[in-house]
């Protein structure tokens, strides 16, 4: 290995930190990395919960190195083994894996390298690790340590549960002095406990790092054009980034799908009623190849690992918070700006309170339903900061509002909306509350519709009481009042609006109601969320791109997996000339240097040299 990298500082690092710098190329440890890495390290076991991207698997990853034998990985998803061998190996790591996805030669051949002690990390399903055969296997290799990756799936709450997991326990008895760590990114207490009880991890020191992704910009806005505005968002702002577009219905899918390859995007759909070959194409073309939006129900995302995704778009507003969370937490695994953007509306409401009102079960699981189902629309009517909401909804408190929300950059304006909403309930009371949206809003604005005159509603003294605000500000009053449940959409009759008991003390007069002033139509975010700053000159990240894209091809793997778009950016900036410089930018190491350090100054001196000619280095004096 190369001993370049800042060597001055070098006898002063950590080994940790020296072996962070040198294989991965990064210059210092996230939250609680080092913390976790040195209880590893020295022997103990640790109990790791992290956000996705917080950089879960440099805590077992470097451990591994760093003790004398091979790291064993158990993780439940066999699909992602291969990516992340890939993804080691073009770091110089050792790495290999076993599971029934491999052929037996393949197998056989690990399992000879992991014996002689050639392997540095090996990844195992939790079915094969508790096989008799692998067991043995494992006693005569030296092991580093085992990391239970997924750690949750040992949960029989939770909907990952693996009955393979539950035979991990046996690990401690087995291997009682190889150190174990456990890594999961589900929050709840329970699941922790549960954990540490199945794992028999009970003297494993905790690691809790909080929930928050900050570089992910929340962003909800109101529904009216949907394929217009996701066609503006993606215009003005994730033009060639790759993202994720969620929807409720397969259909949509494939239509959005459709329309954003008309429009010139690199769009494909996915939903489980595609044949799996479609399925398995496009979720590999999602991550083999740049910028490619994937339109999907939530059938997609498990173990969906792509670190650039640059933008999760909800069209329809999901179930819960906690689905929104994940979901939405597919978004900037890399720590890079990401946007994640919903656009909702009444039919939305409409629909989730539909759905609520048929779901079936006890008395106490409805009242959770309903519960959950108020979190998240409370998420969507809110006012204050958005992060701090749904921070809040997991138990976790932010100090100070974000900064990087909607409500936080653009502050809504709320008014006074109690005589209105008294006008609006009155209108669902006095037409016997069998009626939608659209004709209370026709009785309060006095329009003489057909169904006005068939059903004499002419006559009531709501009709024509509402001329102050027009149709679409009655109609955000209609879903702000649902939203809040002080009314309820009837299942059976086609969405008719009913009073519900919480609306008493309102109607009386004797509580007075703020609303949110609907903003017009989606403006431009102030500052774009995209990955590529101001200050990057496009012409060489594009170019620098498009190397990557060619290395990448060449050999069979995603884009990411030779540079993340940091590095790329951080080369912009840097401008290195030679390896030397070239070895100081961010996820550059010793073996990437080695690969990949002459085509990519090749890139840079030849942008440099053609910008001199015309001038357009920045700082050349023109
Ligand atoms: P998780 O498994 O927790 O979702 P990963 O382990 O995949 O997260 O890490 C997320 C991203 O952050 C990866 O691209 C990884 O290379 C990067 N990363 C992790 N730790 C660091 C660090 N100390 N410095 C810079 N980048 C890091
Ligand atoms: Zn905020």
């Amino acid at each position: 290995m190369r001993t370049g990298k800042g060597p001055v500082y070098w006898h002063a690092m950590s080994p940790a930190l020296d072996l962070l710098s040198r294989v991965f190329g990064y210059d210092s440890f996230r939250g609680p990395q080092q913390d976790i890495i040195d209880t590893v390290v020295a022997g103990g076991d640790a109990l790791v919960l992290m956000p996705t991207g917080g950089g879960k698997s440099l805590c077992y990853q470097l451990p591994a190195l760093l003790r004398d034998g091979c790291g064993v990985v158990i993780s439940p998803l066999i699909a992602l083994m291969a990516d992340q061998v890939s993804a080691l190996r073009q770091l110089g790591v050792r790495a290999g894996c076993l599971n029934s996805a491999l052929d037996p030669a393949e197998c056989a051949a690990t399992e000879r390298a992991l014996r002689g002690g050639e392997l540095d990390l090996v990844y195992i399903a939790p079915e094969r690790l508790t096989q008799h055969r692998m067991l043995e296997l494992l006693h005569a290799s030296r092991i580093a340590l085992f990391a239970i990756d997924e750690a949750h799936c040992v949960s029989q709450w939770g909907h990952d549960f693996r009955a393979d997991y539950l035979a991990l326990d046996l690990l401690h008895r087995e291997f009682p002095g190889v150190p174990r760590i456990a890594l999961t990114a589900t929050a709840d207490e329970r699941t922790r406990a549960e954990i540490a009880r199945r794992l028999e991890l009970q003297s494993a020191r905790h690691f809790i790092a909080g929930f928050d992704r900050p570089n992910i910009r929340y962003r909800i806005g109101l529904k009216n054009n949907p394929r217009q505005q996701l066609l503006r968002f993606l215009a003005q702002e994730h033009p060639t980034d790759a993202g994720i577009v969620y929807c409720l219905s397969r259909r949509k899918t494939e239509e959005t799908a459709a329309a954003l390859t008309a429009e010139g995007y690199r769009a494909l759909p996915y939903h489980a009623g595609l044949p799996p070959d479609v399925r398995a194409e496009n979720q590999a073309r999602f991550l083999r190849e740049d910028g490619i939006i994937m339109v999907a129900t939530i059938a997609f995302g498990m173990g969906i690992d792509k670190p650039d995704v640059r933008f999760v778009a909800h069209l329809d507003m999901p179930k819960t918070v906690e689905a929104y969370y994940q979901e939405t937490g597919r978004a900037g695994r890399d720590g890079d700006p990401a946007d994640a953007w919903m656009i909702y509306g009444l039919q939305d409401v409409i629909k989730l309170r539909q759905m609520m009102a048929q779901s079936e079960g006890s008395e106490a699981f409805v009242r959770a339903e309903q519960h959950r189902l108020n979190a998240i629309l409370g998420l969507c009517e809110i006012t204050t900061c958005r992060r701090r909401a749904l921070l809040a909804y997991f138990g976790e408190e932010l100090p100070q509002p974000c900064g990087n929300c909607d409500t936080c950059l653009d502050p809504p304006a709320t008014w006074d909306g109690t005589e209105a909403a008294q006008k609006a309930l009155s209108a669902a009371y006095r037409t016997g509350q069998r009626f939608g949206v659209n004709h209370l809003v026709d009785v309060l604005l006095g329009n003489t519709t057909d169904k006005v005159v068939q059903f004499d509603h002419q006559y009531l003294p709501t009709f024509g009481a509402g001329g102050e605000l027009d149709g679409n500000q009655w109609r955000s009053v209609f879903r702000q009042l649902v939203g809040m449940g002080y009314l309820e959409v009837d299942v059976e009759g086609f969405g008719a609006l009913k009073l519900k008991e919480a609306c008493r003390p309102l109607l009386r007069g004797e509580e007075r109601l703020a609303l949110r002033e609907d903003p017009k139509p989606v403006r431009a975010a102030r500052k774009k969320a995209t990955a590529i700053p101001e200050d990057v000159d496009p012409v060489l990240f594009e170019a620098l791109r498009e190397c990557r894209r060619e290395l990448a091809s060449a050999q069979g793997v995603p884009p990411y997996m030779i540079f993340h778009d940091r590095s790329l950016r951080d080369m912009c900036s840097a401008l290195p000339r030679n390896a030397a410089e070239f070895a100081a930018i961010s996820g550059v190491g010793a073996s990437k240097l080695e690969k990949y350090a002459d085509s990519f100054l090749a890139v840079i001196a030849g942008h440099l040299a053609g910008s001199q000619e015309t001038g357009l280095v920045v700082g050349t004096e023109s």
